[in-house]
């Protein structure tokens, strides 16, 4: 029911963003372009404008947990692709384009409100985990090695001083939940644990919960 919910929310956010973005272009249309305006042209844009979307997201992703210059080469293509198409599909000149982009961003400001004011204080929570305090139940940034008494995986925190320092970390075994020193053979950062909270559930015994950090602890 919680991942109905979810996607629902996800699926109304996503629709009602789009509506706002062609509308925007469609609005703009006769302000920037001679090209007669149409429904159509305007939601091809703003698929465009979506699909461009997705690269930087994933180098984002891919580059965890320092996606670095990478990250902003690809951004940058992709703004550029996006001024692009919207010359094309809307029949501007570049410069033209390039307010339609910016004007294309701003469309989207309303649904970071109603995130930020709505869903995330009553509804869901997306939270990337930080630390390995809670490992092996939710993983934050971490080194995978192998246990040397059970063989299953063990984890630790992955820290690039540690490199000089320790050949052979304490790494927590996720079967027998002791910690080893485990040697490492690989220095490769796996990203930390990405999950929704729900605020419509109650906690029921065994479910892994988030609380803030108390006041006065
Ligand atoms: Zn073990």
């Amino acid at each position: 029911m919680t991942t109905v919910i979810l996607l629902g929310v996800f699926a109304v956010l996503l629709a009602l963003q789009f509506l706002l973005l062609t509308s925007a272009l469609w609005c703009l249309t006769p302000r920037l372009s001679t090209a007669v305006r149409s429904w159509g042209r305007c939601g091809l844009a703003a698929i465009a404008l979506y699909v461009l979307a997705i690269p930087p997201t994933v180098a984002n992703r891919l580059g965890e947990p320092n996606p670095g210059a990478p990250l902003v080469i690809v951004a940058l293509m992709s703004i550029g692709l996006g001024i692009f198409a919207l010359s094309r599909l809307l029949r501007m000149s570049p410069g033209k384009a390039s307010l339609a982009w910016l004007a294309a961003m701003a469309s989207s400001l309303p649904i970071l409100a109603i995130v930020a004011l709505g869903v995330r204080p009553f509804i869901f929570e997306a939270y990337a985990q930080s630390t390995n305090s809670m490992a092996p139940t939710v993983l934050g940034h971490h080194w995978t090695g192998t246990c040397p008494e059970c063989g299953a995986r063990t984890y630790c925190t992955a820290e690039t001083d540690r490199q000089a320092m320790e050949d052979e970390p304490l790494m927590i075994c996720e079967h027998e939940l002791r910690a080893y020193k485990v040697a490492l053979t690989s220095r490769r950062v796996t990203s930390g644990d990405r999950f929704f909270i729900s605020k419509l559930l109650k906690p029921v015994r065994w479910d892994v919960v988030a609380y803030r950090y108390p006041a006065e602890p």
